[in-house]
């Protein structure tokens, strides 16, 4: 895993010996001797992580991240921040946690574990860069906060080897998350029934009764459409140690040794669902735009790129059976004199609504889409000659039958459709010639309905290729 690393330790003995962990793993590492200094340097050499290696002189953990959000831009993504700090300093953890650490490892160090943790995190710096979200100290401090959606409350589910164990955690977790949907799952075994609704995050104890069965459970966690995006901490059994590398490198958020101090805990677990939730609007965002992309925004139809690269596709596949692949090009009938008489809007009217029409026509892997203006296509995979002029006159009546109503009582614009309609068995070894051939026939066709007086279906078949 590559990444760069701002060692920040005020001792130099400190700061060489983890360079030196850091540098064997691959890593490329920065020094700062106080916060000042980290500030500075995080500011011109953009680091993915900075390692607080103790309590520095000159600043605290949350001063330091938001000296470190004042030096970077708008656009730029804050480090990554982990703090290592003893067991024993209940306070001082929880405070690096809420002042905005990702992380707080505990000194001395077990530096197997650190590289796994180092690993984790990072792998998660990446994920997050993918969906462009901001670091974890951004949401921690309210930077990058934007209207949101209305959501329901955030689910946690616990887990433990025993239904009492996951009872007892969360009676003991619910009252500080108070907007947090606590349940609990009985064991490992009933547990993805349970969470077959979902959960933003996970808190699985792992002791001696499921020290076997963990492992497979959080593989199947990590795969579950439904938990694939929780969030998933581990509290482990110190006596299990050797566990918590395995399970960070198997997708874990977090492994705590326990006992962990509950304000530590409740904000580790509070962090996490910040960070699932942003990240879940932030991948309703991306699908959202990449509906736009392939979606006609007048019509709700597929948009011409969309329709002829459908097209392309179908054709590239081989059709078992003898199926035939029909085109249709259906272009609406003096179109310009309903914008001339009715006006524009009225004319987006009767695009809007014969396109629904049409579409509500279609059978199952037919789909339609506009490819531009008052013109349609029309792919019908899989079908024969008797099903695609069936198709293309039912079409055609159902555009006549009922003309379009005006809003406000303006009346009603009769409106018809011409189309040309061809068939040929798909060829893949024709290439991308296939569906521009097909597309000049069905045009062809369209253009002798619309000699032959419109509100009519021309079909014609090109000869094998
Ligand atoms: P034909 O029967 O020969 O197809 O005649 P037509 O009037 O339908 O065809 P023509 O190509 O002469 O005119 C098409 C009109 O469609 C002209 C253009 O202004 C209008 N148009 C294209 N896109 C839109 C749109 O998104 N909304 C509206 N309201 N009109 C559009
Ligand atoms: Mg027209
Ligand atoms: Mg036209």
């Amino acid at each position: 895993m590559t990444g760069k690393i701002l060692i920040v330790d005020a001792l130099a003995t400190n700061r060489i010996v983890l360079k030196a962990r850091l540098t064997a793993a691959f890593y490329e590492v920065l020094q700062a001797g106080s916060g000042a200094e980290a500030a500075t340097v995080a500011r011109d050499a953009r680091p993915d992580l900075l390692l607080l290696g103790g309590a520095l002189p000159d600043i605290g953990v949350g001063e330091l991240v938001t000296a470190l959000a004042e030096g970077c831009g708008p656009d730029c993504v804050l480090p990554t921040v982990v703090a290592l700090l003893p067991d024993d300093a209940a306070a001082q953890r929880a405070d690096a946690l809420a002042g905005g650490a990702s992380d707080v490892i505990s000194r001395p160090v077990d530096h197997r574990y650190l590289l796994a943790r180092l690993r984790a995190l990072l792998r998660q710096r990446h994920l997050d860069a993918d969906l462009g979200v901001p670091a974890a100290t951004a949401d921690a401090l309210g930077f990058a906060e934007e209207p949101c959606a209305f959501r329901p409350p955030a689910r946690l589910t616990v887990m433990a080897g025993t239904a009492a164990r996951a009872h007892t955690l969360r009676q003991r977790l619910a009252p500080a998350l108070p907007d947090v949907t606590c349940t609990f799952a009985e064991d490992g075994t009933r547990a993805m029934a349970a969470l077959r609704r979902g959960t933003d995050a996970v808190l699985l104890e792992v002791g001696e009764t499921n020290l076997d069965t963990a492992p497979a459970l959080l593989a199947e966690l990590q795969t579950a459409p439904a938990t694939r995006h929780a969030r998933i901490v581990v509290l482990l059994d110190r006596a299990a140690a050797d566990l918590a590398v395995p399970l960070l490198d198997m997708g874990a958020s977090e492994v705590l040794p326990t006992p962990v101090d509950d304000r530590e805990l409740t904000l580790r677990i509070s962090a996490q669902i910040a960070h699932k939730t942003r990240a879940d609007v932030l991948r309703g965002r991306l699908e959202s735009g990449l509906q736009a992309a392939v979606i006609d925004p007048l019509t709700g139809l597929y948009n011409r790129r969309y329709g002829l690269s459908f097209l392309r596709r179908i054709l590239a596949q081989p059709q078992g059976g003898g199926g035939l692949c029909a085109v249709m090009v259906a272009d609406l009938d003096h179109f310009k004199a309903i914008n001339d008489g009715f006006g524009h809007a009225a004319g987006d009217r009767v695009l809007a609504q014969v396109s629904a029409r049409m579409r509500a026509n279609l059978p199952a892997g037919a789909i339609i889409a506009r490819l531009g203006g008052e013109e349609f296509v029309i792919v019908v995979p899989d079908t024969s000659p008797d099903a695609a002029r069936r198709l293309a006159g039912t079409i055609c009546r159902h555009v006549r039958e009922k003309p379009v109503t005006m809003p406000g009582g303006a009346g009603a614009v009769a409106v018809t459709v011409s189309i040309g309609v061809t068939l040929a068995l798909p060829d893949p070894a024709a290439g991308p010639a296939q569906a521009e051939a097909l597309l000049a026939e069905a045009d062809r066709a369209l253009y002798a309905s619309k000699s032959g007086g419109r509100n009519t279906v021309t079909f014609r078949c090109r000869p094998a290729a």
